[in-house]
């Protein structure tokens, strides 16, 4: 290749000015393995390319995760089902074709704390990233906090386009605290504004029913839960919280062992 060196300079040169710097960066080794394998011209450029088509994607791919603003990245497949035998499988591996965001539905997810909502959703979510949606995570605690302070700053217009930006929002912990009045009319605005606009994926520890304890005005909750329902998948997961489920196997080993005098209390039975 010494007598093409002023041309490789050269062509490195223009992939740089090109910005296509993962081309430029593998350009000598591609060329040193087709002298060796002799493809075609369309696979060796094909080959190059595609480096920096991977290079692009994957890019993108971190600029969406980072602005997704997940507290963690936990996949859809290492969510343990056999640990929830009452969720509905089926309808979580629908919601994982991602369908549902292009039909802009929502998907509910209701439970006591510990079941898995959190991370469900954020399987989800990332399922999203990867096919190439925008993403976001929130609380319901923070959506009420951050769009008050931007009232309070004169941004209210800006905040409401952020909420409708991501073509997923993830609301997380509804009803963990009851919402005041302003709370509750910034979760209403939001939720209205992506109806049949954008999905959202929201869990609740409340089921439907005691969603009048979540707001302080039933018309309000009622509005919300309409515009959340109207295209929406629920799923409620009902089993035992994950968190707690290896103390729960000591408790009731305890229990046992206290009911049955006669029965030794298993080994290494403290609390870790
Ligand atoms: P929730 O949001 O319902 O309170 P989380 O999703 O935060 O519950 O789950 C609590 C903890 O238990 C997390 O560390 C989570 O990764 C884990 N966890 C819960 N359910 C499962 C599951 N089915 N498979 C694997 N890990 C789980
Ligand atoms: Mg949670």
């Amino acid at each position: 290749m010494t007598g093409d060196q002023p041309l490789y300079q050269q062509l490195r040169g223009y992939l740089a000015e090109l910005r296509l710097a993962a081309a430029a960066d593998k350009l000598a080794e591609h060329l040193y393995q087709a002298q060796q394998t002799k493809p075609s011209y369309t696979a060796f450029l094909h080959a190059l390319l595609r480096v920096e088509v991977d290079a692009t994607d994957k890019r993108r791919r971190d600029g969406r995760l980072r602005l997704a603003g997940f507290p963690h990245h936990k996949p859809l497949e290492d969510f343990d089902y056999d640990a929830q035998p009452g969720l509905d499988r089926r309808l979580v591996d629908e919601l994982a074709t991602l369908r549902f965001i292009d039909t802009k539905s929502n998907a509910l997810l209701i439970g006591r704390p510990g079941v898995g909502k959190t991370t469900l959703a954020i399987g989800l979510g990332l399922k999203a990233i990867d096919a190439g949606y925008r993403v976001y995570y929130t609380t319901a605690a923070d959506l009420v906090t951050r769009t008050a302070k931007a009232i309070h700053d004169g941004r209210w217009q800006t905040t409401m386009r952020f909420w409708n930006g991501p073509q997923l929002l993830l609301i997380d912990e509804l009803g963990y605290l009851p919402l005041a009045d302003d709370a509750a009319n910034y979760l209403f605005h939001v939720i209205s504004r992506r109806y049949e606009h954008g999905s959202i994926i929201l869990t609740t520890n409340r089921g439907i029913a005691d969603w009048g304890t979540i707001f302080p005005d039933t018309v309000v909750a009622t509005a919300i839960l309409d515009r959340l329902l109207h295209h929406a998948a629920v799923i409620t997961i009902n089993g035992p919280s994950y968190r707690m489920r290896r103390h729960q196997a000591r408790v009731d080993q305890l229990r046992d062992s206290l009911a049955d005098p006669t029965r030794p209390p298993s080994t290494g039975g403290e609390f870790s």
